[in-house]
């Protein structure tokens, strides 16, 4: 928010801002359904320098809130948000949670500094998740592969364990991915692969914050059609499995 800091506690603006309402399901209008000096002795009480509490309510329901802590700075002349509650969360994801483990934490982190424009620290969360599970990650491939493409992917995948670095892990295998991992020609991992290369050096908050977009939808692609191409692929077997066992039973 930024307008001028009024003198008094009770001429400072309370503007009504949208946000996602968990209750609506949609956006809503939030209007300010308490008074900065509540806490106050009366209401022309100086602002400069005093954080006070802004309560939002949905006007959709009613029902949800969300409470800001706000710092009134005479000096400046701004008005800064310095926390509320409740803190931002991301929806997670069975699929991702699964293949991130304990750094799923990471991720959601990530996605909180991304949605407040946090460039430089979303990706340092992220490339931190890819250091972490990539391992994981490249191991479950062959699972997706025919057996001529195995024996070539094997290999590559043996000399990943070679370094330590996951931008120079990706590099080994990027061209070797089963075109179930590479919808309409596009290669997650070469997009990784360029993200991570790109690294922090001397990149804006904005830059940063492209470069994040990119690992984290590369990264949600890879967990989510890895997990749900091999529980496919492992169910088509069983089931014709079965299928064949009956059959020869039958004969
Ligand atoms: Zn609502």
């Amino acid at each position: 928010m930024s307008f001028e800091v009024s003198q008094y506690l009770s001429s400072i603006p309370k503007p009504q801002t949208n946000f996602a309402c968990p209750i609506c399901e949609s956006v809503q209008t939030y209007a300010m359904n308490n008074h900065y000096h509540d806490s106050y002795p009366y209401p022309n009480y100086l602002s400069h320098g005093e954080r006070v509490k802004a309560n939002y309510v949905c006007l959709g329901c009613r029902t949800h809130n969300r409470v800001f802590f706000i710092y009134l700075d005479a000096a400046s002349k701004q008005i800064t948000k310095v926390g509320q509650h409740p803190a931002w969360t991301i929806d997670s994801d069975e699929n991702i949670e699964q293949m991130l483990g304990s750094h799923k934490n990471y991720l959601r982190r990530g996605q909180i500094c991304e949605s407040q424009g946090y460039g430089i620290a979303a990706f340092a969360y992220y490339r931190r998740i890819i250091e972490e599970v990539i391992d994981g990650l490249l191991d479950r491939i062959p699972a997706l592969l025919s057996d001529q493409e195995k024996e070539q992917y094997q290999a590559a995948l043996e000399r990943t364990k070679t370094t330590r670095v996951a931008a120079e892990k990706i590099e080994l295998v990027k061209d070797l991915m089963p075109p179930i991992l590479r919808p309409n020609n596009m290669n997650p991992l070469k997009a990784l692969h360029e993200a991570l290369s790109e690294g922090l050096h001397s990149q804006s908050e904005e830059q940063c914050l492209e470069l994040s977009e990119v690992i984290r939808g590369a990264l949600v692609f890879l967990a989510t059609q890895i997990n749900v191409s091999t529980a496919a692929a492992n169910s088509f077997t069983e089931s014709m499995r079965k299928l064949l066992e009956k059959k020869s039973g039958r004969s």
